[in-house]
């Protein structure tokens, strides 16, 4: 009973978030009349549109169930998939339901995208958020509260409620809620692996971005309470990886699927980060735009996207191993991502000096065929549970 109940969540949010229809969407507006707001990987504050009572809405490529036809005309051939599947929605008219869309400052692609849109669709909000790269509250602090208080009267201006500190701070503790849950079912799963397949995980992931936030917060509230209690979950002889590198295009489930039958536990991932992106709660004191900008500024995820400063890239990869009591890691990029495969001469020092056990392979969000993966994986894991340690 329990298994099935688990079953039926997971297949309700791979199917919702499958759905580039987005009737969910369509049906939250005839309820409540607000707009909805698309957003790409990885982060935008979505306690803000929430607050003004929008929805935010992930738009995470279309992954495996898309044909792509006009898309492949706006980017060379060299570029990642997942701009091309976004542009294909948009043209098909599958993004209608969106009054506008959030295009996050994270690589020249997404930039470029933003711009597309802006001539594309002429009618609809349309933002590039900018973010810093500086992180002092006098430089970066000051400019990312503009760019706020910009995107919250842009918000204003097509119909959202007014911006309201108030409605603001109680969006922020809801969107606490939500992130705490999100890494207590990651601790979960560092902890017992095989209670939280990250297959299913990840379907609620993605279904988290477009549920509304206090459905997500159900949602995985029942799930971490059954697989609790599911005592056919047991563990298993498999490695334990951490899958690094899949921040922005989403893989296909077809492929994590591939790799946890090929031997791999994965204890840690890249996915969805924009639950995760703020690494503690986010202040409910004082103002709470100034509390989401010292989020960012302060408290904010390692990314290939971000600059780091004074900090060496890859450290953070390998505390996150230390952390995960991972055997082993899958630098899982998708092809043609700048920011992921720059980062990846670095992240191999930092796992090669560590003595961390590694491995890469590519994907694009509509791969199909994951033999040479699963051989590559199912091997690398054999050799981690024959040899670590030896
Ligand atoms: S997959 Fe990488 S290169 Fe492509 S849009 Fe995302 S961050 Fe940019």
């Amino acid at each position: 009973m329990t298994s099935q109940s688990i079953a039926a969540l997971v297949e309700s949010a791979n199917q919702l978030y499958r759905d580039y229809d987005f009737t969910s969407v369509k049906e939250w507006k005839a309820r409540t009349g607000g707009l909805a707001i698309g957003f790409m990987p990885i982060y935008v504050p979505r306690e803000l549109l929430h607050a003004q009572g929008c929805l935010p809405v992930g738009v995470m490529g279309g992954g495996d169930d898309l044909e792509i036809i006009r898309g492949d005309a706006y980017y060379q051939s060299y570029i990642c998939h997942i701009p091309r599947s976004t542009i294909e929605l948009g043209l098909g008219g599958k993004l209608d339901c969106l009054d506008g869309m959030l295009f996050p400052a994270i690589c020249d692609v997404i930039r470029n995208l933003s711009g597309m849109w802006k001539l594309e669709f002429p009618g609809k909000l349309s933002r590039y958020l900018d973010v810093p790269q500086d992180f002092e509250d006098d430089m970066g602090g000051v400019f990312y509260r503009a760019e706020l208080e910009e995107l919250s009267a842009d918000l204003a201006r097509r119909g959202a409620r007014p911006y309201d500190a108030e409605a603001l701070r109680t969006s922020i503790a809801v969107y606490n809620r939500l992130s705490a849950l999100v890494r207590e079912l990651y601790q979960l799963r560092r902890d017992e692996p095989w209670l939280v397949p990250t297959a299913e995980l990840y379907c609620l992931l993605r279904a988290a971005t477009i549920w509304p936030v206090e459905d997500a917060i159900l949602h995985l509230e029942t799930y971490r309470d059954l697989v609790r209690a599911d005592a056919s979950r047991q563990p298993m002889d498999q490695a334990r990886v951490i899958l690094a590198g899949s921040f922005c295009e989403q893989p296909p489930l077809g492929l994590i699927k591939t790799l946890e039958r090929s031997g791999c536990y994965i204890v840690d991932d890249d996915f969805v980060q924009v639950h995760r992106w703020l690494v503690q709660p986010v202040s409910t004191a004082g103002d709470p735009l100034d509390a989401l900008v010292s989020a960012f500024l302060h408290h904010a995820m390692d990314s290939p996207t971000r600059y780091c400063g004074e900090a060496t890239k890859g450290v953070e990869l390998v505390q996150r191993v230390a952390a995960a009591a991972a055997e082993g890691v899958l630098l899982c990029a998708p092809s043609f991502c700048d920011p992921a495969l720059l980062d990846q001469p670095m992240a191999v020092d930092a796992l090669e000096a560590a003595g961390v056990p590694w491995t890469a392979f590519k994907y694009a969000e509509n791969n199909g065929q994951f033999q040479v993966i699963r051989e590559q994986a199912g091997t690398f894991a054999d050799s981690i549970k024959l040899w670590s340690g030896v």
